[in-house]
Formats: structure tokens, C-alpha cells, sequence
């Protein structure tokens, strides 16, 4: 059975380099945790599959977070990647519904809306850089092209896709990243456009059509020569624990928390992942004596 992976390489003889990802089992992961509607499944699975992309070229325990901040119905996506290939996010309001396109496509655009796309870069030494810039379509693909070009000055190809099944299940996933390097030249550029241009399918049906992610990139690829230098493995995982959202309930005060122990019981859901974790009344006491005055 296939298992979600992230390939890269380079292509043209060294004068561009590209990142290829498939994330069925981690979109569906999404999927089910959160409950969400076809549109949601699409939007936060296109995000993460471009997260974990930008956050290949990260080291150690560094990690990327990006954020939709727009204003359609979904008000805000957010995915959080590592350098590990472990990704995780949301969807502030994932039952949302639109009409499908006039061209039978999940409306993204219209779901996600217009705003702003934040990017949070955390290095090794615990310091955070975050970059904003205005988004141009909402459809993602686009909006992180555009941060590329305007925050690291780096043009960039970019595919993103989800293919959403009749039964709701995500049937692909995948995206594609290509950027030309110093050496490249017009005539490489147009190499990698026009073979971009004439894919007549989108790249969550090359990634439901295909045996494996290599027979993906074949498809992709066409007649461009290429090499692959690394795989990894990817897939939806989580950082919370119990302890972490305990921590959480210590930093609400001992006026809300004496609110709890009044109810009985409480329970934390962790926003990235939906888990459910129920406290005792024994233990959100225990919670309160740790709080200071
Ligand atoms: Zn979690």
C-alpha cells in the first residue's frame, strides 16, 4: 500500500530544483478528526500539503506555520509543519458549504476569501520571524507563489490539489513545487511552463490515478529530465499532550478555573488535532494549588 511521502530533486541538469508530496492519508486524517466539509477538507489540505513543502527545507527542530487570514466563511486556515515531515492545522469553521464552480471544482477561493497570509518561521534558537503579504486569490497555490516571490524573492511554480470522493473521502492529494536556480534560462523557464500549461489533469487526480508518488512525477514531469535526491515520509501528527493543556488551564487564572471545579469536571480540545481531553475534579484542583496568586 502507498504511504504519504515528499520527494526532492532537481531538474534541467541542476538549473531548478522541485519538491513533490503526497498527502491522501494526511489530508484524510484531517479530514476525520475534524469533521469537515468538502470545501474545508480542500482548503486546510491544500495548506498543509504547502506547508510541509516549504517546511522540507527546514533543519532540526525548526518549524513553519502559515495562516490564512481571510475574509470568506472559513475565517482562517492554519497549518503547522517540521522539518520531520509532521504537519498538522485547522479550519476555524469547518461545516462550511459553498456551490460547487461553473467548472465543477470545490470554490476554495471563495471559502478561504481575501486577506492577508501570515508566515511564522521558528529557527533553532526559539526566535520567530513572521512575514505577511496580501493574498491574490485565496486559492492557496497562488498566495504562497506570491509570498515566495515578494518575501524571498525566490519565483516559483506551484501546484496544490485535493480530490474529494462522492463518499466524502479524500481520494488524492499531492502538490508540486518547482524554482529555477542560478544558471536557469529563459528558455528553462518556458521548459518548465509550458510542460506545467499542458497537464490537461490536475495534479489530486494524477495523485489518485497513480501506483506511487513516482509515477506521479513521471506524469508531471512529461519530458522534462529530472533526478530525485531524498525521500522522507510525511503525515498528519500532532505535539499536544494532556501535560501541555494543563499548562493551558494554569494559564487562565484561578477565577476561571474555580468556574470548572464548580461544573465538576472540564474538558481541553486541542485546536490543531480535535483530541479530547476530559479532567477530573481531583485533577483540576490539583491545577489550582499550582496556580500562584
Ligand atoms: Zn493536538
Amino acid at each position: 500500500m502507498q504511504h504519504d511521502e515528499l520527494l526532492i530533486g532537481t531538474m534541467l541538469e541542476g538549473k531548478a530544483r522541485w519538491v513533490a508530496v503526497r498527502t491522501t492519508d494526511t489530508v484524510e486524517e484531517a479530514r476525520r478528526r475534524h469533521g469537515m466539509s468538502p470545501v474545508a477538507t480542500a482548503a486546510l489540505g491544500r495548506l498543509m500539503t504547502g506547508t510541509l513543502i516549504l517546511a522540507s527545507s527546514l533543519k532540526g527542530d525548526e518549524s513553519i506555520t502559515l495562516r490564512l487570514l481571510g475574509n470568506g466563511p472559513l475565517k482562517g486556515v492554519v497549518a503547522v509543519g517540521d522539518a520531520q515531515g509532521k504537519v498538522r492545522g485547522y479550519v476555524q469553521e469547518p461545516l462550511v458549504d459553498l456551490p460547487l464552480k461553473d467548472s465543477g471544482k470545490l470554490d476554495v477561493g471563495s471559502a478561504v476569501g481575501i486577506g492577508e497570509l501570515a508566515v511564522s518561521r521558528s529557527l533553532q534558537n526559539g526566535e520567530v520571524y513572521t512575514g505577511m503579504v496580501p493574498m491574490v486569490s485565496g486559492e492557496i497555490a497562488e498566495d504562497l507563489v506570491q509570498y515566495l516571490l515578494t518575501s524571498e524573492q525566490i519565483p516559483s511554480a506551484m501546484l496544490l490539489g485535493v480530490l474529494i470522493a462522492k463518499d466524502y473521502h479524500v481520494a488524492g492529494a499531492g502538490g508540486l513545487l518547482i524554482q529555477p536556480l542560478p544558471g536557469a534560462t529563459e528558455g528553462d523557464i518556458q521548459a518548465i511552463e509550458s510542460q506545467l500549461g499542458c497537464l490537461d489533469t490536475g495534479i489530486s487526480e494524477l495523485v489518485a490515478q497513480s501506483q506511487s508518488i513516482d509515477e506521479m512525477l513521471d506524469r508531471l514531469m512529461g519530458q522534462l529530465p529530472y533526478q530525485v535526491l531524498e525521500r522522507r515520509a510525511v503525515g498528519f501528527s500532532c505535539s499536544c499532550s494532556k501535560e501541555r493543556l494543563s499548562d493551558t488551564l494554569v494559564s487562565i487564572g484561578k477565577k476561571e478555573i474555580t468556574n470548572l471545579i464548580s461544573d465538576g469536571k472540564a474538558e481541553m480540545v486541542c485546536h490543531f488535532c480535535n483530541e479530547h481531553y476530559p479532567f477530573t475534579l481531583e485533577e483540576l484542583q490539583q491545577i489550582y494549588e499550582e496556580v500562584g496568586e
